[in-house]
C-alpha cells in the first residue's frame, strides 16, 4: 500500500518531542486553511453558500476560530460547543444547532446566541416554544426511512434516532407556519463518512424534490436546505477523497434541475461537515511502551483508546506509520494496541508493518475529526495535548494534556 502524507520530517517531529511529549494529536493549519478555501471555491456558484463546521468533530476553540476566519459558520449539538462558538465569535445566523433529545437549556442558549434552530423532532415545535419562545427562523431534519440507505456508523435510516418521517415534515412546517414563525430551512444527514459522491448527489435530489412538494403543499417558501455532514475521507492509502469541485458541480447540475428549472431559485445551500474538514488534518504522535509476544504480536503504545476511540468503537481503520521507517517492507503483522484494560483498546488488529523496536514513533493518521473529541477518562487515563503546526512551521499548543489534578478536580477524598 502508498504511504499516506505526513506534515513533517522525522527530524521535525523529533524536535518536536522535545518539547511535548507523546503521545499528541497535531494539525496542520495550513493544509486545514487549503482544504477549506477549496470547499468555498467549489460552492462559489452557489449564492450565500455556507459551510457550518461541525464542532464535535473537534472542539478545540482555536480550530474552530480558524473555521470563522475561513468564512464558515458553525454546526453545534450542545451547550458546550454553543460556548465555543460564542467565544471565538460565531453568533446569529452562523450557528446551526442541529441537537437531539435536546435539554431546555441549550434551547434557550441556542435561541439567545440567534443561533438557526434545527429540530430534531415534531414535538420540539412545542418544547422550543414553552421553553425558548419560537424564534423566527426554523428548521426541521429529515429522516426518510425505508427510502433511503443508510451506512456503517449512522445505520439504517429507519432504524435511525434522528430526525422527522415524511409526513411529520409536512405536518411541522404547517404547524410552524401556524405559530407564526416566518422563515424555514430542511436539512438531512443520512450517512457517515461516506465517499460515494453519487450518494451526497442523492441527497442533495432528495431534498430538493422535498422543498418542491413542500412549497406547493404547505404553500410556504423553503429559504434554505442543509445538505448536512457524513462526507467522507480515505482513512485507507488505497481510498480517494471526495473531490469537492465534482461535489459543488454535481449539486450545481441538480440544483439547475429542481430548484431553478422549477422557479424555487434563489434557494440558500449549507453544509455541516465535520470529518471531511478536519479529519485527514490531525495525527496521534505516539511512543511504542513494550512489545509483547503471545499467541500474537503486540505492540503497546504510549496512547490508548481514550486518546482514539473509533478503531475501538466500530473497528474503523486508521493508517500507521512508523516513523523512519517508511520505505521499509510492511513484513510484520502485529496488533497496535492501548493500555487500557479492554481487549478491545487496540488501534489495529492483524496490521501489516515493518518491523517496530521499542521506543519508536508511530504516528496514527487521520485523527483531525472525532479523534481528540470522542476522548474520555476511563481506567484514569488523560486526554492529551492538541498541538498546531503553523503555516510558519511553528508549533503551538493549543490545548494542554490533562493532569492528574484535572482527573481528581470533581471530587474530595474522604478523610482517612
Ligand atoms: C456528526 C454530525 C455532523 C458532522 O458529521 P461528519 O461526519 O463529521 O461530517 C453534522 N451534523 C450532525 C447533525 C451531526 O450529528
Amino acid at each position: 500500500m502508498a504511504e499516506k502524507r505526513l506534515p513533517f520530517t522525522r527530524e521535525k517531529l523529533e524536535r518536536i518531542i522535545q518539547s511535548h511529549p507523546t503521545p499528541f494529536h497535531i494539525y496542520d493549519e495550513k493544509a486545514i486553511r487549503d482544504n477549506a478555501r477549496a470547499l468555498k471555491n467549489a460552492f462559489s456558484w452557489a449564492e450565500g453558500f455556507r459551510e457550518h463546521f461541525a464542532v464535535k468533530a473537534c472542539p478545540n476553540p482555536h480550530i474552530v476560530a480558524i473555521m470563522r476566519e475561513e468564512g464558515f459558520g458553525a454546526d453545534c449539538s450542545s451547550m458546550a460547543e454553543l460556548v465555543i462558538c460564542e467565544k471565538v465569535g460565531i453568533t446569529g445566523e452562523l450557528i446551526m444547532f442541529t441537537s437531539n433529545d435536546t435539554p431546555s437549556a441549550e434551547y434557550v442558549k441556542a435561541k439567545q446566541l440567534g443561533a438557526i434552530i434545527n429540530l430534531d423532532d415534531i414535538t420540539h415545535i412545542d418544547f422550543l416554544q414553552k421553553h425558548a419562545g419560537l424564534p423566527d427562523v426554523i428548521s426541521f431534519r429529515y429522516n426518510p426511512g425505508p427510502l433511503r440507505e443508510g451506512n456503517v456508523i449512522i445505520g439504517k435510516p429507519e432504524q435511525a434516532k434522528y430526525g422527522f418521517t415524511r409526513d411529520q415534515l409536512f405536518q411541522g412546517y404547517r404547524i410552524a407556519r401556524d405559530k407564526g414563525v416566518k422563515r424555514f430551512g430542511l436539512h438531512a444527514m443520512v450517512v457517515s463518512n461516506e465517499l460515494n459522491l453519487d450518494y451526497h448527489l442523492e441527497t442533495a435530489r432528495m431534498l430538493f424534490d422535498l422543498v418542491a412538494e413542500i412549497t406547493r403543499d404547505v404553500g410556504i417558501r423553503i429559504e434554505f436546505v442543509n445538505l448536512g455532514g457524513g462526507f467522507g475521507i480515505p482513512y485507507k492509502p488505497d481510498q480517494t477523497a471526495i473531490d469537492w469541485q465534482a461535489l459543488g458541480s454535481g449539486v450545481r447540475e441538480v440544483y439547475d434541475e429542481k430548484v431553478k428549472a422549477r422557479g424555487l431559485h434563489p434557494l440558500r445551500l449549507c453544509m455541516e461537515s465535520g470529518r471531511a474538514i478536519m479529519g485527514p488534518y490531525g495525527w496521534l504522535v505516539t511512543r511504542v511502551l513494550h512489545l509483547k509476544h503471545t499467541y500474537k504480536d503486540f505492540v503497546g503504545l504510549d496512547a490508548c483508546m481514550a486518546n482514539l476511540m473509533r478503531p475501538g468503537l466500530y473497528g474503523a481503520y486508521h493508517h500507521i506509520t512508523v516513523v523512519g521507517r517508511e520505505g521499509a517492507p510492511a513484513d510484520r503483522v502485529y496488533d497496535v494496541t492501548g493500555s487500557l484494560c479492554e481487549n478491545n483498546d487496540k488501534f489495529a488488529i492483524d496490521r501489516m508493518l515493518p518491523k517496530i523496536e521499542d521506543g519508536d514513533i508511530l504516528v496514527i493518521h487521520d485523527t483531525g475529526a472525532h479523534g481528540h473529541a470522542m476522548g474520555f477518562n476511563y481506567n484514569g487515563k488523560l486526554r492529551s495535548a492538541e498541538l498546531l503546526l503553523g503555516p510558519d512551521g511553528s508549533v503551538k499548543q493549543i490545548r494542554r494534556a490533562e493532569t492528574l489534578d484535572d482527573y481528581f478536580s470533581t471530587v474530595e477524598f474522604p478523610a482517612v
